[in-house]
């Protein structure tokens, strides 16, 4: 909200502190799924117990920008704003999740595909707020990775990927959902390259049409942060990495994934 006021590009009449509303913080386990406070903010997400649980998530939480803005910048505020560079829109787009809104008419539970509308526009009404999220545990067999690729920390992705892959036995790909950042208005879930893996086994070849449908599916513009050809190669290769890491994590193996900085 404070860089958007400084550029002039919003003039609020009134300002309303939600930070101090008892209850907007909570970071809980609930009848199988997580349940995130609006005001959590990325740094608790980081350091949560429940949240390692879901490493996508956890990667996701770790990885935003530097120390100040994690310590700052809360779930909540993320979705509401719905930047189209914004990492939690998608990872969380890989996980079945909700996103629960109250307001002077009560409570309402939207889905996350359903919540976010376009670039910075949300079904929000004018005197929503958003209370919690709502997050699905993925299923045993599980993996998911969230990996974004960064000029530098404290700057938004050039592109990112998201995915969550359930398997069956070693291989299989039983489930899956990929979903592309910061290459088109909103995060994209990249439909046909699921097509790809899903019920099949996960080998070189699949893996390879799989990202090949992902650089189909981005629509990306080019900008300070490359051409729209290098984020279509990028979001590809970052597919391709992600992929790896959720299956090996869905294996049970341990694996570190972090946001991807340039020139490292
Ligand atoms: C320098 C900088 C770098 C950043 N880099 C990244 C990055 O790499 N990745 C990334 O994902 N994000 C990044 N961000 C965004 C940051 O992580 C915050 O999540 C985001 O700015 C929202 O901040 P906030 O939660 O304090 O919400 P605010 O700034 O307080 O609010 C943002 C908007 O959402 C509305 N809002 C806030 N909370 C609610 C609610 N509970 N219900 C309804 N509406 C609400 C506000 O009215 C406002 O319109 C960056 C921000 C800055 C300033």
């Amino acid at each position: 909200m404070i860089p958007l006021m400084k550029m002039r590009l919003a003039r609020p009449t009134a300002l309303i502190d939600i930070n101090f509303v008892p209850g907007l913080s909570d970071i809980q386990n609930h009848n199988g799924g997580l349940r995130l406070g609006a005001l959590a903010r990325h740094t608790e997400l980081e350091m949560s117990e429940a949240v390692a649980a879901v490493p996508i998530l956890h990667d996701c939480a770790a990885g935003i920008a530097d120390v100040q803005v994690r310590n700052q910048g809360t779930i909540g505020g993320s979705l509401a704003e719905a930047d189209p560079s914004g990492d939690w829109g998608a990872a969380l787009l890989a996980l079945e999740t909700s996103v629960v809104c109250v307001g002077p008419k009560g409570e309402r539970s939207v889905k996350l595909e359903d919540f976010v509308k376009d670039a910075y526009t949300t079904v929000l009404a004018h005197e929503e707020l958003v209370r919690e999220v709502i997050v699905k545990k993925p299923a045993r067999n599980s993996g998911g990775a969230y990996l974004a690729f960064k000029r530098s920390a404290p700057v938004y992705a050039t592109a990112s990927a998201a995915v969550q892959v359930t398997l069956e036995g070693k291989d299989i790909c039983k489930e899956i959902r990929i979903v592309l950042g910061c290459v088109g208005l909103m995060a994209i879930r990249a439909k046909d390259a699921e097509g790809e893996l899903r019920g099949k086994k996960i080998d070189g070849k699949a893996i390879q049409r799989a990202a090949e449908a992902a650089r189909e599916a981005a629509e990306p513009q080019s900008d300070m942060r490359g051409s729209a050809e290098y984020k279509q190669a990028l979001v590809a290769a970052l597919v391709k990495r992600a992929l790896g890491m959720a299956v090996q994590r869905a294996r049970g193996e341990r694996v570190e994934a972090g946001h991807e900085y340039a020139g490292r």
